[in-house]
Formats: C-alpha cells, structure tokens, sequence
C-alpha cells in the first residue's frame, strides 16, 4: 500500500490515537491532547460489533482474535482485501481452501466500497512482505468468518483522494466524498480543536455554554438576513446574523462569561469564502477591556493549535486600521511577506510628471509605491498591461511600471522625467535592488493604497505562480487590527455614515468628544483578528449606556430604534460594562488545514450559489404549503430554470 506523500503529512496532523499512521500528531495523547495526565485515549470500539479498529493493528495485536468493520478499498487478485475505516487500512487475507468457501465467495464477490465485517487472527506478514509505508504493514488478517453488511452499487466516482472530480459532483454525493481521507482528515481535526477550545473556555476560564434562539426578528444594522414566514399574517422571523444581541442580554443577566458554537446565517449572495450558514466561535465577557479580549483568543489559539501546525506565538502583533490601510492598503493585510506600500510624495514634490503633480494638488494626494522584487525577472509586458488595465477598470487610477534594470538603467514610460536626486532617493526609501520592478501610482490616500494593495497580492500570486517562494504555507501570521473608524460612509451614500463593525461598537475614550461634532472622525473599540490576510474573527468593547446607544442608533446611523427597544430597555437596568468576540470557524479551519475552500471544512456546505446540490435545497413548496403563512410566490418572467432542480446541479 502505498501513502502518497501528502497524506503522510495529514496523518501527522491528526490529532489523538488516530491510526493513519503510527505517530499520532499531537504527541503523547496526555502532553498534548490533555488538560493533565488523567485524561486517556477514547474508546474507539465501545458499544459496537467491532473489537478493534482497521488502523490500529499492529505487530503488538499477533495472535489475537478481531472483529473489524469497514468498507472494502480494493482486492487484489481474490487474494487480499483492504480494509478501510475512519481510523486506518488493514490487509485482510482471503482464505482460498474449500472450506472457507462462503466467506471466499463473499469477498471476491462484493464490490469496492462495500461494507463487511471479517472475524480472524492477526498475524504477521510473510517476512519480505512487509509494507512499511502502511501503518498496519507489518500484520495481516486471516479471516475466519465474513459478512456481507451492505453492498456498495457503481459509484459516481472512485472514493480516492488524488482522483479529480468536480465540486459539484462532490456536493451532490457529498456522503461519499466524506469518505475521502481529506475530508475524514478535516472534520476530525475541526471536532478536536473545537472540543480544546471548549475545554480553555469552561475548563480552565469558567466561560458558560449557553445556546440562543435562531427564530429571532429582524433587526437594524449588519447584513442582510433570511426571513423565515410565521403563520401571523405579514410576520416574519428572521434568521441571526449573529448571536449579538443575545450574549449582550446575556451580560445583562448576569453571565458574566459566555460562549457558544454558534451558528449564523447571512443572506449575502455568493463570494467565495463566505456560506449562507457558517459558524463562530462566540464570545462575550463582562468587566473586560480591549487587552482582556485579546489575551483571552490568543492563549485559546494557543491552546486549541494542533501541535504539527508549530507553535502559535502570543501576544500577536498588532496595527492600527490607519498603519494597515497605508502600509498594506486593506484592513486584513497579509504579514508573511514584504511588498508594503511606500509614500514617495516628498520624492516628486517637483516633478514634471503631469499626474502626479495632479495628485500631488490635490487634498489627500499623494504618490505611492511597490517595490516587487526581482519583478524585471517575472513580469512580462502581458502582466504590466493588465496590471494596468486593473488599475484603470477598478479604481480609474494610472499605474506606472518602473524597471530597474543592470546598472541601474531605468526602463519606464517616464524615466527620462525622473531626475537623478529624485532615483537616489527612491532608491533609498524602498530599497530598491537590480532587477525590481517598481509599481507606482497617485492619488487620493485611501484610493492609491487600497489599489496596491490588491496589486501587491496579485503580484504575489504572480511571482508564486512562476515558483518564487514568497509565502510560506507554513507559516500561520497572526495580526490584531486596532483602532478602527466607528463609521464609514455608506458605500451607496457616502453623505450617511454605517457602522465599521456593528452599532453597538463602543466609540474609542479618547475620541467621544467627537461623537457630536466629527462623527466620521471617531475611532471606535472594535479589533479584528487577521490570519494570513484573512480576516478570522472580530469583536468590540460594547456601548453599555442606554442614551449613548440611542444616540448613535437614531442620531448618527438614522436607524429605527423602535426595532431595538428590547436591547435599549434592558441597558438601561444596570448593564455592566462588556465586550467581546466571535471567531469565524469555518474560515480558521480552512486555513489551519489549508483547504482550497471552506466548503472543504463543512460537512454539508451550500454550493456557490447558495444550494445544498445533493437534496436540492432551497427547493419549491405546492401552493397549499404557503397558505398558512399567508404568502404566495409571484413568480419572476425566467423563472423556469429555478423551478428545474437539475440545473442547480450545474453549478460548479
Ligand atoms: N457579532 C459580531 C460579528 O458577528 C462579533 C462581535 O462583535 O462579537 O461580527
């Protein structure tokens, strides 16, 4: 049997007695896996038909008799079988004599995948037949007794890791590809560390567990909710976008530490890394400041990390949205590598350059760069047109490649406009080497960092793709980003300001002065948790005034606050000051096992656009199903591909 390479390194990351391979991942079960030494290895094989599990047998098991259960994984010439459960591969031998028959005829005859249970003896294998690429390879089953438990018919595709099929395949038959090792690998993983982290929270921090209602209403603020129809007419629930309000109540209530698994649903439309239903990791505590918070996921970080996936520093790093947004032009920046943003207004205050001294005029203008290293190298003309092109469709901004070619010969549309003290200095500021590819733009602040931003990520890419090393996919770069605006503008009115984070978000001590002259200028206790350039979690110190509350409800974000009277009401009985949390751990298990897709760390994910592609869900209801809740479907003109659940299994 042979391991690819990939699947040895999985197996190193399982965690616990898991018998993939003969080193389980954590360590010793007791050093890694256990709050002390009293904790023991779980008892795979209780209550069941089984004695031992496929994978566990080892040279230690000779003579002993064993019940196994699994799925068939291949036969090899009516003479072997391998057996296959969640914990391992064992050979099992197929008796050839006559009067093993029956149980001949029972493993020769059922198909691969289908599910037996075999009575026999360990024993070794022949010596020179010893596999010791497999786990179990130095034994072998002679089996006695065989049944047949359930036949396994033609399947969609071959329950085998390295052979390809598409997502939407895998999602219409997603009780097979569970079977795959990857996705064993993945849930396994996601249940253990969600069970490390509920021992730091209840174990070791006295957090309580407590569950909150997912039929709630429809509530100002946040995204966009599911409605769920009640059979009062025009009355709907809807679905929480998060348990923010509850654990906030909960506070009120006088559990002082919450926590929950909680699962979310926002009605957002298809991005890539987002589901319509995900699930956080949420937090609330009262009495606590910013410093608390964070201490608090980074020792649960630390303390729920599987051990292979090396250290988690602590305390990690932290920026603030202003120092994120100018250094690496968004609020989630990938610190694993360098490419920061560099401001070079002072190197082109008396340039000739006809755009930048246009930025340069105006307020906020201001001349930014990238240096990519040994872009000269990487970057044909192809990738410097769209690069440009980018720039110009998306942010209507000039980006000006800059070569820096042997003997520092200057290869742009504009060298000969770059004066000699104007190349030294930039030279200086963004150490710039032979063959670097600067990649420089002007114009507002945000706008011109915002856009190298995303170049600076599409070069990586690029470099990465043409086998520079840029970033490590075994490096895990955690970052806190502080100090965010308490408001933006609104994305489709930039004249009304939307909360940065939720409005319940307390508003920085230092700057409340300026919540009634300069709101837009306020920063705001709210922290983000970035890992590899992805945002994992996020939290604020909350707002525990009632009239303050109300003020930035109904003053500063116009909302109705008739819709959170309950919330209103109840700060003002003594609500004591609180703050929190909520990590996103559908997107933390994506990254910590380096999944393609967060649909690769849920059981049952929706597809992109939103469909369970295996029962076909959302799907139609008869007119008669509707009539208690008082609604009917007004059917739009194309409807007729949503009627038709196969062409949702188009989908890829
Ligand atoms: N409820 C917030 C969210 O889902 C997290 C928090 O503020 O604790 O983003």
């Amino acid at each position: 049997m042979h391991f690819p390479s990939w699947m040895r390194q999985l197996c190193r990351g399982f965690s616990g007695p898991v018998g993939w391979t003969a080193q389980p991942a954590w360590g010793s079960p007791c050093r890694s896996l256990g709050l002390s030494s009293h904790r023991r290895l779980p008892e795979f094989s209780s209550f069941v038909a089984r004695t031992n599990t496929c994978g566990e047998l080892r040279s230690s098991h000779l003579g002993q008799e064993v019940t196994l259960c699994g799925w068939i994984q291949y036969r090899r010439q009516n003479i072997f079988l391998v057996l296959r459960d969640f914990h391992g591969l064992v050979q099992v031998v197929i008796p050839q004599d006559e009067s093993a028959a029956s149980v001949k005829k029972i493993l020769c005859e059922a198909p691969v995948e289908s599910v037996v249970q075999v009575s026999g003896t360990v024993v070794a294998r022949p010596p020179g037949q010893e596999n010791p690429k497999m786990p179990t390879g130095e034994i072998e089953i002679r089996v006695k007794t065989a049944e047949l438990l359930n036949s396994c018919k033609k399947l969609p595709f071959e329950i085998k890791d390295f052979v390809k099929k598409t997502e939407a395949l895998r999602l219409q038959y997603r009780y097979l590809d569970l079977r795959s090792f990857q996705m064993q690998y993945n849930l396994r993983l996601r249940s253990q560390m969600v069970m490390r982290m509920r021992e730091y929270l209840c174990n070791l921090h006295g957090f309580i567990d407590i569950e909150t209602p997912t039929l709630f209403k429809k509530t100002p603020g946040g995204a966009k909710e599911f409605l769920v129809p009640s059979r009062e007419p025009g009355k709907f629930y809807s679905l929480p976008q998060s348990p923010q309000q509850f654990k906030q109540l909960l506070m009120i209530g006088g559990f002082d530490r919450y926590f929950q698994v909680a699962r979310c649903y926002r009605d957002e439309g298809s991005r890539p890394d987002r589901q319509p239903e995900f699930t956080q990791i949420d937090i609330e505590m009262s009495f606590v400041d910013q410093t608390g918070i964070q201490r608090l996921i980074e020792g649960l970080l630390q303390y729920s990390w599987p051990s292979d996936k090396g250290a988690v520093a602590v305390p990690f790093p932290s920026m603030t949205f202003a120092e994120a947004l100018a250094t690496y032009g968004t609020d989630k920046p990938d610190t694993r590598f360098g490419m920061k943003i560099i401001d070079i207004s002072n190197v082109f205050r008396n340039t000739e350059i006809g755009f930048l001294q246009d930025a340069l005029r105006k307020p906020q203008g201001a001349v930014k760069a990238i240096c990519v290293p040994e872009g000269a190298k990487y970057l044909k003309r192809k990738d410097i047109e769209s690069i440009r092109k980018f720039a110009a469709d998306h942010f209507n901004q000039e980006v000006l490649p800059v070569f820096l070619k042997t003997n520092i010969n200057w290869n742009s549309p504009v060298a000969e406009l770059i004066m000699e003290d104007q190349r030294l200095e930039l030279i200086r500021l963004m150490q710039v080497q032979e063959d670097d590819v600067i990649l420089l733009t002007a114009g507002e602040h945000q706008k011109a960092c915002s856009l190298l931003g995303k170049l600076r990520l599409e070069c990586a890419d690029l470099l990465e793709t043409k086998g520079v090393a840029l970033r490590d996919p075994a490096l895990f770069s955690f970052l806190w980003v502080v100090d965010f605006p308490l408001f933006l503008p609104k994305e489709d009115n930039p004249r009304e300001l939307e909360s940065a984070h939720h409005p319940f978000t307390a508003p920085h001590p230092s700057d409340i002065h300026l919540l009634h002259t300069e709101p837009a200028k306020v920063r705001s206790q709210h922290y983000d948790l970035v890992l590899n350039g992805n945002e994992i979690g996020g939290g604020s110190i909350r707002i525990h005034n009632a009239e303050l509350q109300h003020y930035v409800l109904a003053t500063l974000l116009k909302e109705d606050v008739k819709l959170l009277s309950h919330l209103l009401q109840a700060l003002d009985y003594g609500a004591p000051p609180h703050g929190g949390i909520a990590l996103g751990l559908d997107r933390l298990m994506c990254l910590v096992t380096g999944s393609p897709s967060i649909r690769d760390v849920i059981a049952f994910p929706k597809s992109f656009r939103g469909h369970d592609l295996m029962s076909s869900a959302p799907d139609c209801v008869p007119p008669e199903d509707l009539k208690p809740y008082h609604i009917q479907v007004s059917w739009p003109a194309d409807s007729e591909t949503d009627k038709n659940p196969l062409n949702h299994h188009q989908e890829s």
